[in-house]
C-alpha cells in the first residue's frame, strides 16, 4: 500500500480507486485495463460523494487518463458512451456537462484508436456507436426544447382565453 500521489488514500494499485489519479505510469493491455478498473470505481465513488452532480462527474471524466492499446482504448469508449444519458426528460446543466465530457472522451479514444489501428474493425463498430450516441443525445435535447415551447403555446393561449373571458365577462356586465 502507498498513499495516492492526488488524495493521500491508501492505494496499491495503477490508479487510485477514490480519486482516479494515475500513480505510476501504465504499462501493457494488463495495467491499462487495471487503470480503467480503478477509473470505474474512482467514478462511482465521485457520483455518491456528490449525490450525483453531473459537473462534478463530468470535470473527473474530462480530465481522466486514456489508454494507448488499441483494446483499452476500445474499452474506454464503450465505457464512457455507455454512461451518456440520452433520455431529453433528464438534460439538467450537470447532466448536459456530463454528457459532453462523456462524449468527448468516447471520441478522443475513438481517434487514438483510429490512429493506432486504422484497419482495425473496432474502428468502423466505435464510428458508429458514437454517432449513434450522438443522434440519441440530440434528438433527446430537441425533444425536451419541444416540450418547454410546448408549454409555452399551452401558457400563452391559456392567457388569451382567460383575459378575453374576462374583457368578455366586463363588457356582458355593462
Ligand atoms: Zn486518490
Amino acid at each position: 500500500m502507498t498513499k495516492c500521489n492526488g488524495c493521500g488514500a491508501d492505494t496499491s494499485g495503477v490508479a487510485c480507486e477514490f480519486c482516479g489519479a494515475i500513480q505510476r505510469p501504465p504499462s501493457g493491455l494488463q495495467d491499462e485495463l487495471a487503470a480503467l478498473e480503478a477509473l470505474t470505481k474512482a467514478a462511482q465513488h465521485i457520483t455518491t460523494e456528490s449525490e450525483g452532480d453531473g459537473e462534478v462527474i463530468g470535470n473527473f471524466w474530462r480530465q481522466a487518463w486514456l489508454p494507448t492499446h488499441p483494446d483499452a482504448l476500445t474499452q474506454a469508449a464503450s465505457m464512457a458512451l455507455a454512461g451518456v444519458q440520452t433520455g431529453g426528460d433528464q438534460q439538467g446543466h450537470g447532466e448536459t456537462r456530463m454528457n459532453r465530457a462523456l462524449m468527448e472522451r468516447a471520441n478522443g479514444a475513438f481517434r487514438a484508436l483510429e490512429l493506432r489501428a486504422p484497419t482495425d474493425s473496432r474502428v468502423t463498430v466505435l464510428r458508429r456507436q458514437v454517432e449513434e450516441t450522438r443522434m440519441k443525445l440530440d434528438a433527446g435535447i430537441a425533444e425536451s426544447n419541444a416540450s418547454e415551447r410546448n408549454w409555452g403555446i399551452g401558457l400563452t393561449v391559456f392567457l388569451l382565453l382567460f383575459f378575453g373571458g374576462l374583457a368578455l365577462s366586463i363588457y356582458l356586465e355593462k
